[in-house]
């Protein structure tokens, strides 16, 4: 058995509905062709993501998300290497990559960028099951920041470097929150032990917080009228 099967993706999926968690692990092709504009959001978010690596120079970079990279994670938090991209963690069934950690005197802070210019709840729950994941692996984070754009600065402009993000400590949410994350964990797992996937009607969240990429297929059973109000929110 592989010893993960959750991500923070498909955490953050699960989180808004259950059915949509259930598909995109077992009936993946019926997903919606993905938009040219979901494309160039991802291509924005990485760029963004390799811009503010530069806030903590001179880091190692993990190769893609698994096993390997989760054990080499953690070797070089045990030898006390001050800064790591793409950080790799595994527990619970769930894999984390955090976008930057940095040791600090007295351990590690955890940065997780956003491209966008604002926080959302989705990125506080993206922040809460990342800090979860990490304490679960045997590292409690010292302090966990969000970091998106700044509004007020270009990306391309020459200011300086820090003035391009702005940074949010969620720590003290974090740690608040920290006993909510396995029962949720839990939940999903046992969604995707079923032999079907759950009965869940059309609804509003089919849109919120992001419109679901099953409504091809779900959406068939509701008359337009339905699906252009819930487009509507
Ligand atoms: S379209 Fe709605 S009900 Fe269907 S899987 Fe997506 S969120 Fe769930």
């Amino acid at each position: 058995m592989s010893d993960y099967i959750l991500s923070k993706s498909t955490f953050i999926r699960g989180l808004q509905c259950y059915k949509s968690l259930y598909l995109h692990k077992f009936r993946p092709y019926l997903r919606d062709k993905i938009s040219e504009e979901q494309l160039a959001k991802f291509a924005r978010g990485h760029a963004v993501g390799k811009v503010a690596q530069q806030l903590f120079p001179g880091g190692i970079e993990m190769s893609r998300p698994g096993k390997p990279s989760a054990v080499k994670t953690a070797q070089l938090i045990t030898e006390g290497y001050p800064v790591i991209y793409e950080a790799c963690f595994i527990s619970e069934q769930v894999i984390v990559a955090l976008d930057i950690l940095v040791r600090q005197d007295n351990g590690y802070a955890a940065y997780e960028v956003k491209s966008s210019l604002a926080l959302s709840n989705v990125y506080y729950n993206d922040a809460y099951l990342q800090y979860h994941v990490i304490k679960g692996s045997g590292l409690k984070p010292e302090k966990f920041f969000l970091i998106h754009r700044n509004g007020e600065t270009d990306m391309a402009e020459s200011s300086a470097l820090h003035e391009k993000f702005v940074f949010t400590d969620v720590s003290a949410e974090c740690e608040e929150q920290d006993l909510q994350i396995s029962p949720k964990i839990n939940s999903m797992l046992e969604v995707l032990t079923r032999d079907k996937s759950p009965d869940i009607q059309p609804g509003k969240h089919c849109m919120k917080p992001y419109p679901c990429d099953f409504r091809g297929v779900c959406w068939k059973k509701i008359s337009q009228s339905e699906q252009d109000e819930l487009m509507q929110g």
